[in-house]
């Protein structure tokens, strides 16, 4: 009998309620299990923009221990006169980078008629923070049995995102895993707000994988790797970071790109963390 027990049997003072945590159920994202005891390292750039660009990054991330690529095709763009993301043009040249590498590729659905475009070159969809309430995009990739990344929608709920996630399990899709990309706030220093309460309420209240996005949470190049940092630390499944070779010429998200030997230094600190809580990296 352990002290609270011994003490709430003799005063008949009740037990506080220990909640236990949801056991996440893992999912696998073409031949990677996110959701076990391993932390995934998702990296690519924000947008595949060359073949060149694609493929140096590729291979850079890949050397420098991702499990996993991202690199977005159609962009979600604020502004309509920005960069939109090659489009099907990127077909031309990705399968040749994912067989050079032999990474999978996480890539955004921005509407329901590009989950077929995509589906043969992705392990994994992703919704992007503006679609999440998209529900006629999360109903039709209810339909597909390839895993879902959901990001959470910059002013939604955390019950809100959950939902958005049974929208997709209703389907019979039940490959979900969560991600944390930060949330509006008052403050304008950062590009968002990380919510790092959300990445502990979703690991401890729902059973899907949570990851987190530390890219578009800071939105400072020199800021991402310490939220990758906390995430590691309080057991999030992974990230996912935009990194590029020389992000002064990237056509999106240059300033929060982390440029090749940032994503280098920041893997080795994430393998200190895992150790120190007793993580192993996932590796391919
Ligand atoms: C992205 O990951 O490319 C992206 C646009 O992120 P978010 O949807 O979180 O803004
Ligand atoms: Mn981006």
């Amino acid at each position: 009998m352990t002290d609270l027990e011994l003490k709430s049997t003799s005063t008949a003072i009740m037990k506080p309620e220990v909640k236990t945590p949801r056991s996440t159920r893992a999912v696998m994202v073409g031949n990677v299990r996110i959701g076990g005891p391993e932390f995934a390292v998702i990296a690519g750039p924000c947008s595949i923009e060359s073949h060149s660009q694609f493929s140096e990054t590729a291979t850079a991330v890949k050397a420098a221990g991702a499990c996993l690529l991202r690199g977005g095709v159609w962009k979600m763009r604020t502004d309509v006169k920005a960069f939109q993301g090659l489009g099907s043009e990127a077909f031309q040249f990705m399968h040749q980078v994912l067989n050079e590498t032999g990474l999978g590729l996480v890539s955004e659905v921005t509407d329901p008629r590009q989950i077929e475009m995509l589906d043969d070159y992705v392990v994994m969809y992703q919704v992007g923070a503006r679609n999440m309430f998209n529900y006629s995009l999360l109903k039709e990739l209810g339909q597909t049995r390839k895993p879902v990344l959901l990001k959470r929608s910059f002013s939604a709920l955390i019950d809100e995102w959950i939902k958005a996630a049974d929208y997709v399990a209703h389907g019979g899709n039940e490959n979900i895993i969560l991600c944390e990309r930060g949330i509006r706030t008052f403050e304008t220093k950062t590009r968002y707000t990380f919510d790092l309460n959300a990445v502990i309420w979703a690991k401890q209240n729902s059973h899907f994988p949570v990851i987190v996005d530390p890219s578009h949470a800071i939105g400072i190049r020199d800021m991402v790797a310490p939220v990758a940092f906390a995430a590691a630390a309080v057991g999030a499944d992974g990230v996912i970071v935009e990194v590029h070779p020389r992000p002064a010429e990237a056509l999106s998200d240059g300033k929060q790109s982390l440029t090749i030997p940032d994503f280098k230094q920041m893997m080795k600190t994430i393998e200190r963390i895992l150790e120190a809580t007793d993580r192993p990296l996932l590796k391919v």
